[in-house]
């Protein structure tokens, strides 16, 4: 058996990843331990959400080439709830609706179903002290106690729903979270909130992939490790100090035009 132990929390080897027969990871590898927060920034259009997607188990992309291994075991033949269930989450870029069903309830079905998962002793949470632990959170993220019982999403504004995905990450305290574009459409303010939000969950047992398009965020959640992912590859790693450097410089030396400082409004 291979020392489990001693494995990163996630591999990814040489990934090659095609959309409707189009090639868009091109080879990208990247390695995260258990407690390391990644960031990684690029262009429209370079693959960030293409490998976000592609972690969680999106049917759209296809495989082509390489690997990724959580813990150590391949993490690309498992269904997406297999992968959930193993401490994958992602905050969506553009979070979907769910008609019909509350917050409230869907965040406590997941909870409850993370929890056995994870301890099959789990004593259930009554809807009472969940509903406690629920506006607790929602207290801390600013967000008004009564969006849990809305619809998933229906009529949120983007910040709101940006919101909401921290609001779930908060409550499931997955082993490992991606966050795609977790911060466009947020002003400073909720920027922040949502940042307190990440920081709260850093320790040795919590590491996210950060995808971002702009430095600020990062200015808030200072991360280990900085990527720069260009046309499905990532072409540069440092720390904390090579997004300011994005910030100012843009993506010019890599032959991209766009800049990345401007905000989105
Ligand atoms: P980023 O998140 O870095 O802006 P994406 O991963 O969203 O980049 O997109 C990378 C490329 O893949 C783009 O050219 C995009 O049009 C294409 N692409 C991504 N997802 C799909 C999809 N579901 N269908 C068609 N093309 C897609
Ligand atoms: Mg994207």
């Amino acid at each position: 058996m291979p020392k489990k132990t001693t494995a990163p929390l996630l591999s990814i080897r040489n990934l090659r990843v095609a959309v409707r027969e189009k090639e868009i990871l091109r080879g990208l590898s990247l390695t995260i331990r258990s407690g390391e927060i990644h960031a990684i920034m690029g262009p429209n259009g370079s693959g960030k959400s293409t490998l976000a997607s592609t972690l969680m188990g999106h049917p759209a992309y296809a495989v082509t080439g390489g690997g990724a291994a959580l813990h150590g075991s391949n993490l690309l033949d498992l269904a997406p709830d297999e992968r959930a269930r193993r401490g994958l989450f992602l905050a969506f870029q553009y979070p979907r609706e769910l008609k019909g069903v509350s917050l409230r309830s869907f965040l406590h079905a997941a909870y409850e179903a993370q929890m056995h998962d994870r301890d099959p002793e789990h004593k259930k949470l009554s809807p009472l002290r969940f509903a406690s632990m629920l506006t607790g959170v929602m207290r801390l993220l600013q967000m008004d106690p009564a969006f849990a019982d809305r619809s998933v999403n229906e009529g949120f504004s983007g910040g709101e729903r940006k919101k909401a995905e921290v609001l779930q990450l908060n409550i499931l305290r997955p082993e490992l979270a991606l966050l795609d574009e977790t911060d466009s459409g947020l002003d400073v303010d909720a920027l922040k909130i949502v940042a307190d939000g990440v920081n709260r969950m850093r320790g040795p047992a919590f590491s996210a992939i950060i995808v971002t398009h702009y430095a600020r965020l990062l200015e808030y959640i200072v991360p280990d490790h900085v990527h720069v992912m260009i046309r499905g590859k990532i072409v540069e790693s440092g720390g904390a100090a090579l997004a300011h450097r994005l910030e100012k410089e843009g993506y010019a030396k890599y032959g991209v035009k766009e800049r990345i400082a401007l905000d989105e409004g």
